[in-house]
């Protein structure tokens, strides 16, 4: 019988991503810098500037941790909009939450504990969802990607931004040192954290690559599903709608 299996697989894996993001959350974004040398805020930009995004219209940042892409969305949809960052994690969402108040971005962003898995969201509520650097850490990512499909709106996108498989072999061979060996360092220098660093390291390499999760989401059932490698695919930027 291996649903007993799956269950004890499932929950410790839940329990693991809870208590690396337990552990990182202060120390979140002083990382995203350190280890991106900052290019994350231009995978980022990329994916607002794909996501269609305009005035008045409801968006999704699931997986939103201390709200990058909630802050660049918040300014866009306006007044009439309304941006909903959620996250599995209430110490990200507490530093997500304080992050953009003191920025003065208040008012059009509620915020919400929801697993990817399950979304607390009726059918059909989102012009745009957007899950940055989050459906890697997902146990069922099939699971995530339907139930997303479902809060969509019809004619609504989901953009997935996610490490991927660097295109050409020598970057990828470089790229694998670096996360095996300089980001576990970094990590407990800066975060006083090896080991949450170490299974990020880890996380990517078990990621599906760009064809696969194209794949995953038609059979979630997303139309006309692309993807843009970004600096040589270490990132990928997948789209698809729902019609
Ligand atoms: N999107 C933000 C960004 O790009 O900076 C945060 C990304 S952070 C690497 C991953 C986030 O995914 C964490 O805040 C974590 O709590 C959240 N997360 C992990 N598993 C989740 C799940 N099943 N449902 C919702 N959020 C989840």
């Amino acid at each position: 019988i291996d649903f007993g299996y799956k269950q004890v697989a499932k929950s410790e894996k839940q329990h693991l991503v809870a208590n690396v993001f337990h552990s990182v959350a202060q120390k979140y974004d002083l990382m995203n810098d350190l280890m991106s040398f900052g290019i994350h805020r231009l995978w980022k930009r990329y994916t607002i500037d794909c996501s269609g995004v305009r005035s008045g219209m409801r968006v999704l940042d699931i997986a939103g941790g201390t709200g990058d892409l909630t802050a660049a969305f918040a300014r866009r949809v306006g007044p009439q909009g309304e941006v909903v960052l959620a996250d599995i994690n209430n110490a990200m969402l507490e530093v997500g939450r304080d992050k953009l108040r003191n920025r003065g971005i208040v008012g059009n962003v509620n915020y919400v504990q929801a697993n990817a898995e399950e979304l607390p969201f009726a059918d059909d509520s989102f012009d745009i969802i957007t899950i940055a650097f989050g459906l890697r850490n997902v146990t069922d990512k099939q699971r995530a990607l339907e139930s997303m499909f479902r809060v969509l709106k019809p004619g609504g996108r989901l953009l997935v931004l996610e490490f991927s498989k660097p295109v050409p072999p020598l970057l990828n061979q470089a790229y694998d040192f670096y996360s095996f060996n300089v980001l576990p360092k970094m990590g407990r220098l800066v975060a006083g954290d090896a080991d949450s660093y170490q299974y990020l390291a880890e996380s990517i390499r078990m990621h599906p690559d760009q064809e696969t999760l194209k794949g995953m989401m038609e059979q979630a059932g997303y139309d006309r599903v692309t993807y843009d490698n970004l600096t040589g695919g270490i990132v990928a930027l997948h789209r698809g709608f729902k019609f």
